[in-house]
């Protein structure tokens, strides 16, 4: 038998995998010795149990047989403290060691009973490594967390999914309709927020657009009918606020639309209504006293909600 590898100096294995009445030894691709009982690892995994129906290798020190493993002590620790009984979980280091924790419980050592558990893991780092995870997802078929990581997806413009698929290692275990299921979504989910603020009740005659009379206060080309009131024109810079958030949200789905830098343009344009030189109005300009105010209410409780519901309508095809 080859020799192992002098053991890590950055890894030793501690307890329970010290214990010295255990009856055989992990040993992991760069020396390092887990002991273990048999009966635990028979009694989890079809694999273990084929594997110590098999003669056993004693020839080493101790007696007791040694297995060599080819995945490194830090991984085999990550892996056993999962499930061992009398094991603190470690917690992951990263992505990339989780996914290969994942690889080997529910590859290659067949411990589908965890997949639970390490699809819940997995959850963690969708924030911050959602095309990735969206991957893994959907090569174990956890449909559920490839949504959400398609959802998060949405924060992200075309181009920076793209920049987060080079030399990505998980995507090529998927096939391409689910990576184009992916782009479908973000594009239809762009387009459905996109198109949801014209959808709007921005036309309720209480906002300060609509109740503007100020002459000089740019009017929008288009009108509403709005009960009890007739045909109403709202002021234009509700228009500069709704085409500067579509064209927002198309690129990003989940653009903030409250974002201060796409309402800055409409609070500009609404609080000069009154400052051209029409004399009368100047005292009773309502895109200068509540535009701001009736802006803000109305994003909040109108465009988000509605923009919200417009992406929960799109389906994720996978
Ligand atoms: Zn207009
Ligand atoms: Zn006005």
């Amino acid at each position: 038998m080859a020799e192992a590898q002098p053991s890590s100096p950055l890894f030793k294995s501690t307890a329970p995998f010290d214990d010295p009445k255990a009856d055989t030894i992990l040993r992991s691709s760069d020396g390092v010795d887990f002991r273990v009982y048999r009966v635990i690892l028979s009694s989890a995994s079809p694999f273990f149990k084929t594997m110590f129906s098999l003669p056993q290798d004693t020839s080493e020190d101790s007696k007791i047989p040694t297995v060599p493993f080819s995945e490194t002590g830090r991984i085999l620790d990550r892996f056993l403290r999962i499930w061992y009984p009398g094991a603190t979980t470690a917690g992951f280091d990263s992505l990339e060691q989780l996914a290969d924790v994942i690889q080997l419980a529910l590859g290659k050592y067949d411990l589908q009973y965890l997949a639970p558990i390490l699809n819940r893991q997995l959850r963690v780092y969708v924030e911050n490594h959602c095309v990735s995870v969206f991957a893994i997802a959907c090569r174990y078929g956890w449909k559920a967390s490839a949504k959400l990581a398609a959802k998060q997806a949405l924060n992200l413009d075309l181009p920076s999914i793209f920049n987060s698929t080079a030399a990505n290692p998980y995507l090529r275990h998927i096939t391409g309709d689910q990576f184009q299921a992916l782009l479908i979504y973000h594009h239809a989910c762009g387009k459905a927020a996109a198109a949801a603020g014209r959808l709007l009740p921005w036309s309720d005659a209480e906002y300060a657009w609509n109740k503007c009379t100020v002459t000089s206060c740019a009017a929008c080309g288009q009108y509403s009918e709005i009960p009890g009131r007739g045909r109403v024109v709202p002021r234009a810079w509700i228009f500069t606020y709704l085409d500067e958030a579509s064209a927002a949200l198309k690129q990003r789905p989940g653009a903030n639309v409250q974002n201060p830098a796409l309402l800055v343009g409409a609070q500009s344009k609404a609080m000069s209504c009154s400052s051209s030189s029409h004399g009368g109005y100047h005292a009773t300009s309502p895109c200068r006293s509540h535009g701001l105010q009736d802006l803000s209410k109305f994003v909040t409780d109108k465009y988000v909600p509605a923009v919200n519901e417009a992406i929960k309508g799109v389906l994720l095809q996978i």
